[in-house]
């Protein structure tokens, strides 16, 4: 800790001493903080759901222009970094169901927007990240589209469509998955007998039997030849649509065409006689197109010549019928599969935007074994892929956190593709620490972690967090005990790692998820700003808790309030931002208090030590009464930052019931 910071910090006024004299209500002389350049090196980012954030023009859902209205009070948190959900358009309010991974969401505004956004945040040093759903896309995808087409479809082979999983699976054919769950299967009606796209056409009129060559291509469309003495046609697409072809050889025609029929070709050598042998077609029960194969043509039968056959096949979703996986392959070929180069040149443009990372969703459940290596090396094969393109343009790497939902120990694996996972075993412990008031084992496991993810990635980034978008509020699991939900904003802002402040966790909101009972929509509740509640419900199709929408809890009213939630948030984070050893710092034992500690269980205590050598100890009383310490060999002059009742007396320090304190050392 360096005093010359607190100086540099005096565009803000922050009361770090809270709560020796707890005093309610209004406080007029309170100012938000803001930073200047360079003074957030805590590395603390906000959790924002597009949606439900801030509704710049009053159609009820949150747009690019709303958040950037708010940036203030983001910066105001410390935040330096925002991670937005999905931005891209999708089938579903929340995102996660992409339609068009190159496009925008129209519902939160134009790309300009996107773009002025990014710019904004830039310009208050808030870093915008962008959510990325790698494990599947939406039934309403674009490359969806095209695989539904049918075998022929070049998107066919990126999704897991079979007309009998089970056999294709135990065949190899799928090599993410890795066994037959019934219930990741979905029907889907695959194969039209039109096509919409680009083909290439040869009629071959020079041996005994006539044939018919259709290929995909890339190569430019052409007019229809006008040169009349040429007396071959296609008829496809609307009727009346004969299109003449070239003569490329002796009884050989050619032409490439974008092709948009609803049901098919058929080959004629006048485009005025319907009789008298011009008609050719396909023999009966051989009329289904398999592009690159010769179809012997017929003027007998003459069948319409069809693209495909609707067939009832399955498609795997592993998150249900809405939301196909994509299929990259074997993962030693990953790299080459065409999903994965399609999404790679899709990050490739937003990188060229502005985007400063990506937070990678479901990670896990890219390659079915969620423990194998797959999903490691697919990661770093995306990871390496995706940091090419930002270093041409920067310095640094690219920032990358994976959603992998399991414990520290079963994480650790995936750093060897990615540089930040989030920790979800932090709030598996912390929620536990709060509700058994036990703190002494909590620096000693989270430091266990640590060491396993270091062992695979020296610098490892651990993305901390209470809760996200999935999970029951911190709020509701902490019985809306606000002190404690105060703690934990305080643990957060002081234990190694990177922190995420989920949408909504500064202000104490409550809600059950799905899983336990609750909807989902329960818990991505709009940010109610002031009392006239501006807010942005409308995509939560009226699953909204309106006893959020109090006047206690809105920003407005918790910003005039010294003993709020967000005070709190306001005072740790700016804790974390000014002190070098808790912005960077790593952990470490205190040599007293810990987990070896069987009197004193309800302290949880650790150094924090910066590469500069700074130090800091941090200090958290999770009890229901006071602790006293006795701390010979502390220093306990030089307070950071205070929760609760801290009292110092020469070398102990009195912490009240869920009472913290940091200490320059
Ligand atoms: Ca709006
Ligand atoms: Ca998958």
């Amino acid at each position: 800790m360096k005093r010359i910071v607190y100086a540099l910090m005096l565009t803000v006024l922050v009361v770090v001493s809270c709560g020796k004299e707890p005093q309610e209500g209004k406080d007029a002389k309170w100012e938000r903080p803001s930073y200047a350049t360079g003074q957030k090196p805590g590395k603390i980012s906000y959790q924002l759901l597009i949606y439900s954030f801030a509704d710049s023009d009053g159609d009820g859902i949150g747009d690019f222009n709303g958040i950037k209205s708010k940036l203030d009070y983001l910066d105001a948190l410390g935040v330096s970094a925002i991670w937005l959900s999905p931005a891209h358009p999708a089938d579903s309010y929340h995102g996660y169901d992409v339609q068009d991974y190159s496009r925008i969401n129209p519902k939160y505004g134009t790309e300009e927007d996107f773009k002025a956004l990014i710019d904004a945040a830039h310009s208050k040093e808030i870093k915008v990240y962008m959510d990325y759903v790698l494990n599947h896309t939406g039934k309403g995808n674009v490359w969806f589209a095209e695989a539904k087409k049918g075998p022929s479809s070049d998107k066919f082979s990126w999704f897991n469509i079979s007309a009998d999983p089970a056999t294709d699976i135990a065949l190899g054919k799928f090599p993410s998955i890795t066994g037959y769950y019934q219930n990741e299967w979905h029907s889907v009606t695959v194969g039209e007998v039109g096509y919409q796209g680009r083909l290439h056409f040869k009629v071959d009129f020079s041996g005994a039997i006539k044939t018919l060559t259709v290929t995909t291509s890339t190569d430019a469309a052409q007019t229809p030849n006008t040169d009349s003495s040429v007396q071959m046609f296609l008829w496809l697409g609307e009727p009346g649509k004969a299109v003449r072809m070239y003569r490329s050889a002796t009884d050989i025609y050619e032409i490439t065409l974008d092709v948009d029929s609803p049901w098919g070709v058929l080959v004629r050598t006048s485009d005025t006689s319907w009789d008298g042998g011009t008609k050719w077609g396909a023999p009966k029960g051989a009329n289904v197109l398999n592009f690159g194969t010769p179809l012997p043509l017929s003027t007998t039968d003459a069948q319409d010549i069809l693209f495909g056959t609707p067939a009832e096949m399955s498609f795997q979703g592993a998150f249900g019928g809405w939301m196909p996986d994509l299929n990259y392959g074997k993962v030693a070929d990953a790299a080459a599969a065409g999903p994965f180069n399609a999404l790679a040149e899709t990050a490739d443009k937003w990188i060229g935007m502005g985007v400063d990372g990506f937070r990678l969703d479901a990670v896990k459940h890219i390659y079915s074994a969620e423990r194998g290596p797959e999903n490691p090396a697919f990661l770093k094969l995306w990871y390496d892929r995706c940091n090419s393109t930002f270093r041409k343009t920067h310095s640094t790497d690219l920032y990358m956190v994976g959603e992998v939902w399991m414990s520290a120990s079963e994480v650790a694996p995936y750093y060897e593709g990615l540089p930040a996972c989030f920790e979800f075993d932090f709030w598996e412990r912390l929620k536990w620490v709060l509700n058994q008031r036990t703190g002494c084992y909590f620096a000693n496991d989270l430091m266990g972690y640590r060491q396993k993810y270091a062992a695979v990635r020296p610098g490892a980034i651990a993305a901390t967090k209470l809760t996200n978008h999935d999970e029951t509020r911190a709020a509701t699991i902490l019985n809306k005990d606000l002190a404690k939900l105060k703690q934990a904003a305080a643990f957060l802002m002081t234990a190694e790692g990177e922190p995420y402040i989920y949408q909504g966790e500064e202000l104490g909101y409550w809600g059950k998820d799905s899983d336990d009972g609750g909807r989902d929509e329960l818990v991505r509740t709009p940010i109610v700003w002031d009392r006239a509640f501006s807010a942005a419900t409308r995509d939560l199709d009226g699953h909204f808790d309106m006893t959020l929408v109090t006047d206690e809890i809105s920003v407005a009213a918790q910003e005039a309030d010294k003993e709020s939630l967000l005070r709190v948030y306001y005072e740790w984070t700016h804790a974390r931002n000014i002190c070098p050893a808790l912005a960077g710092g790593k952990m470490s034992s205190h040599p007293k208090y810990n987990n070896n500690n069987s009197t004193d269980k309800t302290v949880a205590a650790w150094y924090m030590t910066a590469s500069d050598g700074s130090k800091a100890l941090v200090l958290h009383n999770v009890g229901a009464s006071a602790a006293t310490l006795s701390l010979p060999d502390d220093k306990l002059s030089d307070e950071v930052v205070s929760l609760g009742d801290v009292k110092v007396s020469g070398s102990s320090v009195e912490l009240g019931a869920n009472s913290s304190a940091v200490f320059v050392q």
